[in-house]
């Protein structure tokens, strides 16, 4: 067996491969209007179905989920690969330079809504499969496959299905092909995320605003009152104050530091893409902040007039948003609990209010299978990849490290520059091809890879 084989193979069936992407896209999957949610479904479960995938559209409360599998035997290695079939809403609709649902080429791009998010990097999985058995013939581990059609409204039903199916989605692994890669260009491999807990304090003084004359010194001000609270909470360095804020907090192992250091850092480049030019610290100390530590943000504070002119007023309430970013092995509900007592302690009078929250994930970058895969995206795109441990923002990946218990890589098969959510959103022919190279070869590898290395 041998890989010029798959080159060729994807040279001489490019058209048929983007002809299949494009009507794919063609099909609207605009979850968050219910547009074209059961046709995509159903075309999905057809494209699936040809490449032998058993297929089943699975309701849950939302828009269905199209799950599948290829099981060869209970003791292979047992991939789950997990995409979107959903899209965002396409507009404004003025700004494409070509009809959002009508896939169309321009250098070297396919243009269209979901090409990059997520459409195409799911029907390059599907296809390097197909070429996989084409090429080699039978598979030479498990595939299961989770479908979701809600992924841009949150996922909202992901969690309870996955709670709900752990005997169905047992698997060794999680890989998901959804973002974008790194914006030198080269692939970047993901091993988590970080979570999310968000709060709203409130504090009330008198019944209504006040005279500031005529009440002036007499009434509390809540204004000042949530001032004091919030600077109670955190030091000068920037330390949370809160007991029990850091319980459980996963500190990062040697190589995981190690690859935060091997991350590209140009600290100009970086002020200037986040509109700050104050930014003064190492490549290390950046990446550690933004995957490794957890924040304590207050995202918005409302009180009082804050109109033209003057008001003189003494506010009868004074409130803060706050979003706190979490980290491997936090929980979104003990630390609410905590901040919670925090307040309860400081003045019973106070109120919080628990907003939303979403857990962390963390793949350990220690285990074998991280480097199987690294392995295979080297090859595959004949450049070494980047691994960054945790994704700063916040993703749903929770659901497989925490809920299904099975390590999760994401590898991003869209290009930096994909738009996704945005008009005019592209994913690089090469990207796309690559993609299909780089499922194949993944399966190929882990069909050699012994799984009793991670026990
Ligand atoms: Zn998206």
């Amino acid at each position: 067996m041998t890989f010029d084989e798959v080159d060729e193979m994807i040279s001489s069936h490019k058209e048929e491969f983007l002809e299949q992407l494009f009507t794919f896209i063609r099909q609207k999957s605009i979850s968050t209007e219910n547009e074209g949610m059961t046709e995509c479904a159903d075309l999905l479960k057809a494209y699936m179905e040809e490449s032998g995938i058993e297929t089943k559209i699975m309701q849950t409360e939302g828009h269905p989920i199209v799950y599948g599998e290829m099981v060869r035997d209970k003791h292979s290695f047992t991939l789950l690969i997990y995409g979107h079939y959903d899209v965002q809403p396409a507009d404004p609709l003025d700004q494409w330079v070509s009809p959002p649902f009508d896939p169309t080429i321009r250098d070297g791009r396919v243009y269209g809504r979901g090409t990059g998010d997520n459409k195409g990097q799911l029907m390059a999985q599907l296809l390097g499969i197909k070429i996989y058995k084409e090429v080699f013939g039978d598979l030479p581990i498990n595939l299961k496959f989770v479908f979701e059609g809600e992924e841009e409204k949150g996922s909202v039903n992901l969690p309870r299905f996955v709670s709900d199916n752990q005997e169905l989605l047992k698997a060794d692994l999680v890989y998901t092909a959804d973002g974008s890669s790194h914006y030198s260009g080269s692939p970047l491999i993901l091993l988590g995320a970080r979570g999310m807990l968000s709060i709203e304090i409130t504090v009330k003084g008198a019944e209504w605003d006040n005279h500031s004359g005529n009440t002036g010194n007499i009434v509390p001000n809540p204004a000042w009152k949530l001032i004091d609270l919030l600077h109670s909470m955190k030091d000068e360095n920037g330390d949370v104050l809160i007991e029990g804020f850091y319980d459980y907090i996963r500190s990062p192992s040697e190589k995981e530091m190690e690859l935060l250091r091997q991350l590209p850092f140009d600290q100009k480049k970086i002020g200037s893409k986040i509109g700050y030019s104050g930014l003064t610290m190492d490549g290390e100390s950046y990446y550690r902040k933004l995957t490794m530590e957890p924040t304590f943000n207050i995202s918005g504070m409302e009180s009082g007039y804050t109109g033209g002119g003057v008001k003189t007023i003494i506010p009868a309430t004074a409130s803060a948003k706050m979003d706190i970013r979490l980290v491997a092995d936090q929980d979104p509900s003990y630390v609410y609990d905590r901040i919670s007592d925090y307040i309860k302690e400081y003045d019973p009078d106070m109120e919080v209010e628990f907003l939303g929250s979403m857990k962390p994930s963390r793949t350990s970058a220690d285990m074998k299978i991280v480097d199987v895969v690294t392995n295979v995206v080297h090859q595959a795109y004949n450049t070494k990849p980047l691994i960054q441990p945790s994704l700063s923002g916040s993703l749903p990946d929770y659901v497989w490290t925490s809920i299904l218990q099975t390590p999760s890589i994401i590898m991003p098969y869209a290009n930096f520059d994909q738009r996704n959510h945005s008009p005019n959103e592209n994913i690089k022919l090469d990207s796309f091809f690559g993609g299909i190279k780089c499922t194949c070869t993944l399966i190929e590898r882990l069909g050699e890879y012994d799984k009793s290395f991670e026990k």
